[in-house]
């Protein structure tokens, strides 16, 4: 399990699918060739700046 799980909810920017399983992310990526996502802190619903957005956005 990863260290983040049950704790990051994970929405793909793209189609807006939400993740809160680490490796569900992982095979949505493999299978839909989708990349950007939006981590939000699934305690208190606040968004996290996630180095994967700052990756996306900047190319
Ligand atoms: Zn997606």
């Amino acid at each position: 399990m990863h260290p983040e799980d049950l704790k990051i909810l994970r929405i793909c920017v793209e189609c807006r699918q939400r993740f809160i399983f680490h490796s569900d992310w992982e095979d949505h990526q493999v299978e839909t060739g989708h990349f950007s996502i939006k981590k939000y802190d699934l305690i208190s619903g606040e968004m996290i700046i996630s180095l994967d957005n700052r990756i996306s956005e900047s190319i």
